[in-house]
């Protein structure tokens, strides 16, 4: 076999764009994928046997610096009250060393690859990941957080995150890199309009937490309520603080703010009247504005019904994350799909694995190169087990089943699972 060459069959192959192949075969050179099809009984370098390959997942949302935090029961359902969680996390974050941040950045991007996860849209303080990232097979955007209603507060992080893109000396912030810097004003709640402004200077990709919770839109709306008092508390509020508007979504449109490409972490409480504002196409003809759903995340705060399927209906790209470890169980985009399919069997598989792959990858505008299997994309797979039984909808496979992905691939070379190149 020519080193600069592969070739993989599996029971089924899912190209995403396009319907699962049975016996399928993928043909690999130089990184790139060169042919998917079935297989027809030829002898590949690698029979992979009873598993799916399907695109490497795109984690739309993620702070691969954080730790666990333990779920609190605070509400008789047993739901979590995120206020009381923000505050543990501002606690946990406090007694953090940066050293301590850095090996779980390092920790997490292992688990990330075990879990078939090849693209990240990764969050942390002024670039605390962007090294580990960047010396690993992911491929996305690494943005620095920005935060802040005390204008000192804010000055800070602003010019942490500045000085490290400097730092970078990229010139050319074309989309051809595999890993580029954004920037995440961490939430109106949170970050003053300035810094959201400020943000929007830079021709980068932003992300941001928007309309998470319902005590988002009273702050914003009265500048009172229970975040208020949670600001107050941690010192973090400012007196003379002005939100950009009432809504969340001021902060996608005021200004230069509605050029930017936005990745938008959860986005729950947004009226629909407001997702004009998240239509590709319809604000500016080249932006990209995608929602990141973190189902796992999201169930764990007992909030309202995420408005998924009707954003999904109206057009809106609607993608998959896991969100951090603080709120989230694994770092693992398979598990979220197989989560919401147990919530919402009538979610379309195919849709499902759109949103876990090609969506993300529209998203950080690595469409071209990742998301789907397809000639001329990297070769970017997840490898998972399939359970010995026949299904009518081989979705189901992948979904009704707790078996693990077992492999990984980027850029045409294993980085998880037993297999090794030749
Ligand atoms: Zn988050």
């Amino acid at each position: 076999m020519r080193s600069d060459s592969l070739t993989l069959t599996a029971r089924y192959v899912f190209p995403v764009e396009g319907e699962p192949i049975r016996n399928g075969w993928i043909s690999v050179i130089d990184g790139a994928i060169s042919r998917v099809g079935r297989s027809y009984g030829l002898r590949p370098d690698f029979d992979l046997g009873n598993v799916a390959i399907v695109p490497g997942f795109v984690n739309a949302h993620t702070h691969l610096d954080l730790t666990p935090i333990a779920p609190q029961a605070d509400r008789e359902d047993g739901t979590e009250d995120e206020v009381r969680w923000l505050r543990r996390v501002v606690e946990c974050r406090r007694a953090t060393m940066p050293d301590e941040s850095r090996q779980a950045v390092a920790k997490n991007i292992r688990a990330s690859l075990d879990a078939g996860t090849t693209a990240v849209a990764d969050i942390t303080p002024a670039g605390l990941s962007w090294n580990a990232i960047s010396d690993s097979p992911l491929r996305g955007i690494v943005y620095a957080e920005v935060l802040g209603l005390k204008r000192m507060r804010g000055i800070q992080t602003n010019s942490d995150a500045w000085e490290w893109i400097a730092s970078l000396g990229i010139e050319d912030d074309g989309p051809t890199r595999r890993l580029r810097p954004g920037l995440s004003p961490h939430a109106p709640y949170s970050t003053a309009g300035w810094l959201y402004r400020r943000a929007s200077t830079g021709k980068m990709p932003l992300s941001t937490h928007l309309a998470e919770m319902p005590e988002e839109r009273v702050l914003l709306e009265t500048r009172g309520g229970p975040l208020r008092d949670f600001l107050e508390e941690i010192g973090a509020w400012d007196d003379d603080w002005k939100p950009l508007g009432p809504s969340p979504s001021d902060y996608l449109r005021s200004g230069d703010l509605r050029k930017c490409d936005w990745l938008i972490a959860h986005g729950t409480y947004l009226h629909s009247a407001e997702w004009w504002a998240l239509r590709p196409g319809l604000s500016e003809r080249d932006r990209r504005v995608a929602i990141a759903f973190c189902p796992r995340t999201h169930a764990r705060f007992g909030q309202r019904k995420h408005p998924y399927r009707p954003m999904l209906a109206r057009g809106v790209i609607v993608c998959l994350g896991t969100d951090g470890l603080a709120s989230s169980p694994s770092l693992s985009v398979l598990d979220e799909m197989r989560f919401l399919h147990r919530a919402d069997p009538s979610l379309s598989g195919s849709l499902l694995l759109t949103m876990a792959t090609l969506f993300g990858a529209w998203a950080l505008r690595i469409d071209d190169v990742a998301g789907s299997i397809a000639p001329r994309k990297r070769a970017d797979f997840a490898i998972v087990a399939l359970p010995d039984r026949d299904e009518a909808d081989p979705y189901t496979l992948l979904l009704d089943s707790d078996l693990p992905v077992v492999g990984t691939m980027s850029d045409g070379q294993f980085v998880a699972g037993p297999w090794t190149n030749p």
